[in-house]
C-alpha cells in the first residue's frame, strides 16, 4: 500500500496485515519485519501491536520489557549476519507515523526515488 497517507501505518496497515509483511517475529504482543520501503539495506521494524504513540507513551512495563527483548533478538540477529546494526525510534516531527515503531537497521542509507 504504497499510496498510504495516514498517520499510523501500523495500526492502519501492517498490524492487520492490509499488505504482506516479510516477518521476523509475531507473537500477541510485538510484531518485527523487515520495512516494506526501506531506507538501509537491512531494515527491520519492531511494533507494539496495542496501540502507543511512542516511546514517551510506553508505560507498561511487561510491553515494555517484552518490546526491548523482541528488539534485542533482532538486533543480535542483525548483528550476527551484517557485522553492524543501528537500534533507533523518533520522536516529535522525526516520526513519520504516530505509533511506536523501533528501527533495527544496518548498512549505508539507500537513495530514496520517492
Ligand atoms: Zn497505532
Amino acid at each position: 500500500m504504497s499510496g498510504y497517507d495516514g498517520e499510523d501505518f501500523y495500526c492502519d496497515v501492517a498490524i492487520p496485515r492490509r499488505e504482506p509483511l516479510d516477518v521476523v517475529f509475531e507473537d500477541d504482543d510485538v510484531l518485527a519485519y523487515h520495512h516494506t520501503r526501506p531506507f538501509w539495506p537491512v531494515h527491520v521494524v519492531v511494533v507494539p501491536k496495542r496501540h502507543v504513540d511512542s516511546l514517551l507513551a510506553l508505560d507498561d512495563p511487561d510491553l515494555a520489557q517484552h518490546l526491548l527483548r523482541v528488539v534485542q533478538r533482532t538486533a543480535e540477529s542483525v548483528l550476527s549476519e551484517h557485522g553492524a546494526a543501528s537500534v533507533m525510534t523518533n520522536l516529535g516531527a522525526y516520526q513519520d507515523s504516530r505509533h511506536l515503531h523501533v528501527h533495527v537497521r544496518s548498512g549505508v542509507p539507500l537513495a530514496r526515488t520517492s
